[in-house]
């Protein structure tokens, strides 16, 4: 058997040990890359993310293990690595579905066109031409335009941070698309997702090849680490990101930076490599007003050729606000529902399209729901959420329940405590605290909640 052949095996078997939302989640973009070694018995296996590397591992390794003998008998132990860019797949397998979907309906529709560049691993497509400036990123576009007239002289590092969707990948690619078209060839970009620079790192120490890896990024002049909040709490990636910064800023090279929160958010940061961020210059980008949602909406609507009735472009501006990848996805939904029924979209459609991407709170979420979900994500008996068990493996589970039935249900805390476990209300307030606090110090504990929200809203 193939390696895909064997995988389909082993996913079918486990899909009917776990449930069916903790398989999609974890398990259904998993791959299975073959055995490292001929003869060493170590299987690999792939995840799109650190986040889910570390879950699966801590929770269905035993699982996967069994499966993976049935169906092989030499193998022996797994390794689980994080594969590729798994965000550029991700597009480039939505611009293949888009592409298809486009073709079932209209065959000539234009394909969308990637090209990454390989050197430099720039994405063309993002520039500053494109890039609305309002006041939500003002600051970050001036600091970006400094470091391309003033490269590694004054903004050094610089620091981009800011929520999902806000343009901080945009900002930096366009920021080294720009110093690659000023330069010409006289300096050479590098921009890595802080994934592949782990995968890097990886790669290099269990194959001794560190050499190589420093002499990669030796020759480079700007370097540009997206989401490095990932990169924390890595003790070797971290340690080796550390002698490829200190080597970089002592040669006057540029670090460009980007994170979904600021140095000082990031607790597992060790303490030099912070005080090196903080000593460069940090800007966030905050949620974009309602003028630049509008200006953004008109200028994706001219690059692809697109007209909509200025009142839609307007609603969509007015009310998704919180992320721009989502309104372009508005805009691109509302887009192909008018080529396909070859007019004008109804209202009804239209706020379908929008509640869907804003994900509004379902009217009908029950607190049981909250339990049920919770439960079932942490995969532990919602008997023992309810009732006073002091069980070790619900404790957190419960206090995540009782800061969703706070936050999403707006429940009294006399009521919350209630429902799980008959506790005394200072427990439920107790628990939405320091939910509340972690949340912007753990990345894992955001992560988590935010996949059960998703979860809770899909149902
Ligand atoms: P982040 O990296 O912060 O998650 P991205 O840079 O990927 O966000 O931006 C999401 C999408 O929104 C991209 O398609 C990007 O081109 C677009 N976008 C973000 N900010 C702007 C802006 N200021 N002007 C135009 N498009 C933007
Ligand atoms: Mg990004």
């Amino acid at each position: 058997m193939n390696p895909q052949d064997i995988w389909q095996t082993v996913l079918g078997d486990i899909e009917l040990q776990i449930s069916r939302p903790n398989f999609l989640t974890w398990l259904k973009n998993s791959q299975f890359l073959g055995k490292a070694d001929k003869d060493d018995g170590v299987a690999l296996v792939g995840l799109p993310n650190n986040f889910a590397k570390e879950w699966v591992k801590s929770r269905y390794h035993k699982i996967i293990l069994g499966s993976l003998r049935n169906v092989d008998g030499s193998i022996k132990n797994i390794d689980y690595v994080v594969v590729g860019n798994n965000a550029a797949s991700q597009i480039v397998s939505a611009a293949r579905r888009i592409k298809s979907e486009a073709e079932a309906v209209e065959p000539q529709a234009p394909l969308i066109e990637l090209k990454v560049d390989p050197k430099t691993n720039l994405n063309p497509r993002y520039d500053f031409k494109t890039f609305i400036v309002g006041s939500s990123n003002e600051m970050a576009y001036a600091a970006a335009q400094a470091v391309v007239r003033d490269v590694g002289k004054k903004y050094n590092p610089l620091f981009v941070y800011g929520g999902v969707g806000l343009g901080k990948t945009h900002l930096i690619q366009a920021t080294g698309n720009e110093i690659m078209a000023a330069y010409k060839n006289r300096v050479s970009v590098l921009y890595v997702s802080s994934e592949k620079f782990i995968n890097d790192v990886v790669w290099a120490i269990r194959n001794k090849r560190m050499d190589d890896m420093k002499k990669k990024y030796r020759d480079i002049d700007v370097l540009i680490i997206d989401d490095i909040q990932f990169i924390a709490g890595k003790a070797a990636t971290e340690q080796e990101f550390f002698y490829t910064f200190n080597a970089f800023y002592e040669n006057n090279k540029q670090i460009i930076i980007s994170s979904d929160r600021p140095p000082s958010a990031i607790p597992t940061l060790e303490e030099r490599l912070r005080s090196r961020f903080e000593g460069g210059m940090t800007v966030d980008i905050v949620y974009p007003d309602y003028e630049t949602r509008l200006a953004i909406l008109k200028t994706k609507m001219k690059e692809n050729n697109v007209v909509l009735d200025e009142k839609i472009v307007e609603l969509v501006a007015a009310r998704v606000q919180k992320n721009i990848r989502e309104l372009e996805g508005v805009l691109n939904k509302i887009t192909f529902y008018e080529q396909y029924k070859k007019g004008r979209i109804d209202d009804k459609k239209l706020d379908e399209i929008i509640n869907e991407a804003v994900q509004v709170t379902p009217k009908n979420i029950t607190p049981n729901d909250i339990v049920k979900t919770v439960a079932e994500f942490f995969e532990v008996p919602t008997a023992d959420m309810t009732q006073r068990s002091r069980k070790q493996e619900v404790v957190e589970p419960r206090q995540i329940a009782m800061y969703l039935m706070r936050d999403v249900l707006k429940m009294s805390y006399p009521h919350i405590g209630d429902r799980l476990g008959k506790r005394d209300h200072t427990t439920a307030i107790h628990a939405c605290e320091k939910i509340t606090r972690e949340i912007g110090e753990n990345p894992a504990l955001n992560q988590k909640i935010l996949l059960i929200k998703e979860r809770l809203y899909k149902m």
